[in-house]
């Protein structure tokens, strides 16, 4: 062939075929990535449960002068509010120029994650050793979760009505928990079963304690655990009835780290969803006034199927949104019509450990940026809101123009599993959604890992949706 015949179809090519961009491209500018993913890190670290990411985002917020709403309170563009739902979710809101009959833009997250919780009756004493009774929340691999460092966080309601905050494991002078596995000398049994079975739920019970109470007799019973109860009730004036009104989670002890020689990744403990979770909540934060009015919920329960009062399917949010729709006399369902909302989740990365279950072409990839994702479901796109074609354009466009990088995803081959997020529950609402979040490696393991450019690729194109997306 010629040269200037090669040339031409190399133009061709470039012209016509699809491009597959990394961060690392000279387009894209990553600059200020590490130091981005500095404050997530630490947003993680603080944030092991919901009630905690409620906390720090209350934080952030009011350091960046959001004020908790109250309904009937009058609004200007420029007013920066939120509400705390029960501790366990929370809404902010930026108000913009354009009535709220216009539609909102929203980036829905969720920030709670797959861990243990206590059973609602939970301490008990067995061979001399103290244990908790658990309940595992979530989708979880069961067989991840014995043999590694386990902190409790959560909160025990009196019945005075006080709520004791409830916090062991996170600070380096702490004990942690741990649910013990079989030794591999005895395991003969164990490993000939299947992985689902490999761990039985009920035990998966934690280990608290193994000394008992001063002086207590060898033939005294449950000398341990009233030790136990004797720490627990000075630490924090609680008795064992009170765990009945209590919501005690056990999560992996691990704080977040780097990962790999180029620092380029990040390993922790729930990154689906804080991982899309933080970039939303800040980008909010570092928005001027917008056009729009802009929203972010950062949701509880989406790993139980979004329900509940502090749930994705909680009026809770169309109260909040009617709420300022009324002080500009919009009305609820017109200012839905006509909004966007971002559901900010994380996606499945093609892993060279496991290629099988992905289907190259419509994978996600490290690096590349945020995933956009049409539809999620099981067998036949089953459960899913699948997005429409003409918001993907609108969003394409968007992107591409203002330096954002992005990759259209996939939940796997066909046929190969499923999965949902918070889409289906805002679609319905009547609001124009698609799945939006950072790719994932070991997603719902205890330790997730995700690449630093994709983090703040995916800040940056949130933030890029709320100041310009109309
Ligand atoms: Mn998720
Ligand atoms: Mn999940």
């Amino acid at each position: 062939m010629s040269d200037s015949k090669k040339n031409k179809l190399d133009e061709l090519r470039e012209k016509l075929f699809a491009k597959n961009e990394t961060a690392f491209s000279e387009k894209y500018d990553i600059t200020d990535a590490d130091t981005f993913c500095e404050g997530y890190k630490a947003y993680l670290d603080i944030g092991k449960t919901e009630r905690l990411c409620v906390k720090e985002a209350i934080r952030l917020a009011e350091a960046k002068g959001f004020v908790p709403y109250e309904r009937g309170k009058a609004l200007k563009a420029g007013d920066k509010i939120y509400r705390n739902n029960r501790g366990k979710s929370i809404i902010l809101a930026v108000i913009g120029q354009k009535s709220m009959k216009c539609g909102i833009n929203l980036a829905a997250a969720h920030i709670d994650s797959p861990r243990v919780d206590l059973k609602q009756s939970p301490l008990y004493e067995s061979e001399g050793l103290c244990l908790f009774k658990t309940h595992y929340y979530g989708g979880v691999k069961k067989y991840q979760w014995p043999a590694i460092p386990l902190e409790l966080h959560g909160v025990v309601a009196l019945k005075s009505g006080e709520v004791v905050d409830v916090s062991i494991g996170n600070s380096p002078d702490d004990p942690v928990f741990v649910i013990t596995d079989l030794l591999p000398h005895l395991g003969k049994d164990q490993m000939a079963k299947k992985a689902t079975d490999v761990i039985s739920a009920e035990s998966m019970n934690i280990l608290c304690g193994s000394r008992p109470i001063d002086g207590a007799k060898d033939s005294d019973s449950d000398a341990v655990k009233l030790n136990i109860m004797k720490i627990l009730n000075e630490k924090y004036g609680i008795v064992e009835e009170d765990f009945l009104s209590a919501e005690l989670s056990a999560v992996p002890a691990f704080s977040a780290r780097d990962i790999g020689l180029d620092r380029s990744m990040i390993g922790a403990y729930g990154h689906d969803d804080r991982v899309c979770a933080y970039p939303s909540l800040r980008a909010l934060l570092d928005l001027d006034t917008p056009d729009r009015t802009a929203v972010c919920i950062l949701a509880d329960k989406e790993e139980i199927g979004s329900e509940g009062v502090s749930g994705m399917k909680s009026h809770f949010f169309e109260t909040f949104i009617e709420d300022i729709c009324d002080t500009d006399n919009s009305l609820l369902r017109e200012c839905f019509e006509n909004s966007t909302c971002l559901s900010t989740d994380v996606m499945v990365a093609m892993d060279p450990n496991y290629p099988e279950v992905c289907e190259k072409k419509n994978t996600a990839f490290i690096n590349r940026g945020i995933t956009l994702c049409k539809y999620t479901g099981a067998r036949g796109k089953s459960g899913s809101s699948d997005a429409s074609c003409e918001l993907i354009a609108k969003l394409r466009a968007l992107f591409d123009d203002n330096g954002i990088l992005w990759q259209m995803g996939s939940l796997g081959k066909v046929d190969q599993g499923g999965g949902g997020t918070v889409a289906m529950y805002m679609a319905e609402r009547n609001i124009e959604t698609i799945d939006a979040g950072v790719p994932v490696l070991s997603m719902h393991s205890p330790y997730e890992t995700v690449a630093k450019a994709d983090v703040y690729m995916t800040y940056k194109a949130i933030l890029t949706f709320f100041e310009k997306n109309r």
